[in-house]
């Protein structure tokens, strides 16, 4: 948030119910805004308005029933072509970051798995496919953080150790 907060809802922590959870969300937030996903995520979006604009001006000829369709159909791909791949390779920066920030802290990054496996179980069955969702799904989320985990338990050992 503008002034360097980071605000979550308590509702989050029915899920994240243990310090070392809540240290994996607020790495991953924290890892958004070091990375400045806001302010790159707001210039894609712009673009889009931007492409989306120019396309009403070509549209202008057609029926409007026509137009409606042909706008539906761009808005659609445009979301899912440009927006959410974006967002989603955001979102697992945000996560390998996250984690290296919890290790760091000195939190086990076990959590961040524990933690998923959570949030994939509330919300079992209403999770939009992953195409459509701009967040990754929650079992390759969980897949990728497990991958993750040894190198950068690895990583901050060095860093621990050139700080000696
Ligand atoms: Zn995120």
């Amino acid at each position: 948030m503008p002034g360097g907060k980071i605000v979550f809802y308590t509702g989050i922590l029915d899920i994240a119910n243990t310090e070392a959870m809540v240290a994996a969300i607020m790495g991953h937030e924290v890892a958004h805004a070091l990375a400045n996903h806001g302010g790159q995520r707001m210039s894609a979006q712009l673009l889009q308005k931007g492409i989306g604009m120019l396309g009403q001006q070509v549209l202008k000829k057609e029926p409007q029933s026509k137009q409606q369709q042909i706008l539906k159909a761009y808005g659609v791909a445009t979301t899912v072509g440009a927006i959410l791949p974006f967002s989603r390779a955001h979102e697992s920066e945000a996560d390998k970051i996250g984690l290296t920030l919890m290790v760091l802290a000195g939190y086990p990054p076990e959590a961040a798995v524990r933690l998923w496996e959570r949030m994939k179980a509330a919300s079992a069955g209403k999770a939009p496919p992953e195409l459509l969702s701009t967040h990754p799904s929650n079992a390759t989320r969980i897949q990728n953080l497990k991958r993750w985990i040894p190198q950068i338990k690895l990583e901050v050992e060095k860093i621990k150790v050139a700080s000696r």
